[in-house]
């Protein structure tokens, strides 16, 4: 069994009960289990301004998918809430990361394990906190290092 770490991104349509939905969707993950949901945050956009807040949580599950047939699970879910992928960092029904896959490292055109950007979002780092205060996360120290950096991003609980 391994652990994985997702993030979920939503800012369009209801939000937040995309959000819940989601969790339910990541429970009925084949191979898998739901072990814990973070609270859920209102956060601003980065990148694209302009656009409707987002709701952000994560999870932590437990699997015996293999990496890239997690994230193929992932973009599957993504696709039943009806995404389109349009422009980077711009309004999406739903967004579902691998942040971790226990401690693997790798880089691959498809899939980057730890998510190159996740200990600069104050969107991730808050719910991560949340289901695992003492994390470290592997070539970058530990997550509660990385949390004043981000403090000034804006982000609330719902
Ligand atoms: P960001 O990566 O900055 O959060 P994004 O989530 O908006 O941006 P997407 O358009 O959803 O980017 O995804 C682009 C591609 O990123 C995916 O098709 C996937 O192959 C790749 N990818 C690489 N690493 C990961 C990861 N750890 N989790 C999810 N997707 C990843
Ligand atoms: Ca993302
Ligand atoms: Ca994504």
């Amino acid at each position: 069994m391994s652990q994985a770490f997702i993030a979920l991104g939503a800012n369009l349509g209801d939000p937040a009960a995309t959000i819940r939905a989601a969790f339910e969707a990541l429970n009925e993950l084949p191979e898998s289990r739901l072990l814990a949901c973070s609270e859920l945050y209102r956060t601003a956009p980065v990148g694209m301004t302009g656009q409707p807040e987002f709701v952000n949580a994560a999870a932590r599950i437990e699997t015996t998918l293999a990496p890239e047939a997690l994230l193929d699970a992932l973009l599957a879910i993504e696709h039943r809430f009806g995404r389109i992928r349009a422009e980077r960092n711009g309004p999406r029904t739903l967004d579902l990361d691998i942040l971790l896959y226990d401690d693997l490292v790798i880089d691959t055109p498809r899939l980057t394990l730890p998510h190159p950007r996740l200990h600069l979002r104050a969107f991730v780092l808050y719910p991560l906190a949340d289901l695992a205060p003492d994390l470290a996360l592997p070539g970058r120290g530990t997550l509660a290092a990385w949390l004043p950096a981000v403090a000034n991003q804006g982000i609330c609980p719902l």
